[in-house]
């Protein structure tokens, strides 16, 4: 199997919050998410989250040749979680917490697991690109900013609505009829999307954190088979950076333009992660985004880190 990973930063001097490792036969991704300057509910920080949890869940895979993913990863957050309930507030809704991808290959197959908004993406021998991602968290978010449509930024209406949707949010957060994410309660990995196929007809496998997944949608630069072409002749980093002109572009057109701070495309709820932290408004626009960033906000949210990997099955290439 080799192995080709590629990571870009949204923001520059912040630490990167997402993970991406590989140990021979396994590849993971984890996309950190949690509020800047919450030190008081966790003094380590997301960053520190998404590493260990990506560092602990590699070194157990490494160590359990053939181990359950879903198995390592909760043994992984437990693990984690247990190295600083004694010094912080795990049971606040905004401590750290992160998405996780994994794909594994054995002998035989290839295994994968995607738990909350991130993508593994099989390049098939015999049929169009299978795309796994985990929809619920975009879909709750959906479901719970609606009531935001419509009010002008920056409004007592607005400001508002936006706690309430923040306390829905929260509550829908690792419960049933909800979504799940990795954060210290070990059953979300049960959670978590799951399966397999035979290592036979499969060319490769490609991993994206949301943010690198923008270049399908909202940027729709390219579709999934182009985007595995991209992978693989010139590597995930062409697709990190497509996707960040991309964003760039956007940005800047934003700024520019005369368009109320106040809007939201339909896919603006899979902002979450680093820069977006699990502010429940992530992926909204208003004054609370604004002073975090210092820049007014895109129509589908902030810059983020991207990340992608892809793992070629040698075995079948060669
Ligand atoms: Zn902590």
């Amino acid at each position: 199997m080799k192995v080709v990973t590629a990571t870009s930063p949204g923001h520059v001097g912040r630490p990167n919050e997402d993970f991406v490792g590989d140990v021979p036969g396994v590849v993971v991704l984890l996309d950190g998410a949690g509020i800047p300057g919450t030190e008081a509910i966790c003094r380590h920080g997301v960053a520190w989250y998404s590493h260990t949890l990506g560092d602990t869940l590699l070194g157990r895979l490494a160590r359990e040749v053939g181990t359950d993913l879903v198995a390592a990863l909760a043994d992984s957050i437990e693990e984690v979680a247990g190295r600083h309930r004694h010094t912080c507030d795990l049971d606040n809704p905004s401590s750290p917490q992160s998405t996780v991808a994994i794909v594994r290959f054995d002998d035989d197959r290839a295994y994968f697991l995607v738990l909350a908004d991130a993508y593994v993406v099989l390049d098939m021998v015999d049929a169009p690109p299978q795309v796994v991602t985990d929809a619920r968290e975009v879909s709750v978010r959906r479901d719970c900013t609606a009531a935001l449509h419509g009010l002008p930024a920056g409004t007592p209406e607005y400001e508002h609505a936006r706690q309430s949707v923040i306390h829905a949010l929260q509550a829908r957060r690792n419960q049933p009829g909800g979504y799940w994410i990795a954060k210290d309660d070990p059953y979300a990995a049960t959670q978590a999307v799951t399966g397999s196929v035979p290592r036979g007809r499969l060319n490769s496998a490609a991993l994206l954190s949301n943010g690198a997944s923008r270049i399908v949608d909202p940027y729709q630069l390219a579709g999934w088979p182009t985007v595995l072409e991209l992978a693989r002749t010139r590597g995930p980093g062409e697709i990190l950076r497509q996707t960040g002109a991309a964003e760039r572009e956007t940005l800047a057109h934003f700024r520019t333009s005369t368009i109320p701070t106040m809007r939201q495309s339909p896919t603006a709820n899979r902002q979450h992660d680093s820069g977006s932290e699990t502010d429940p408004s992530r992926g909204l626009c208003g004054p609370a985004r604004t002073a975090t960033h210092g820049a007014g906000c895109a129509p589908w949210g902030n810059t983020c880190w991207r990340d992608a990997a892809i793992a070629s099955n040698s075995s079948h290439l060669g």
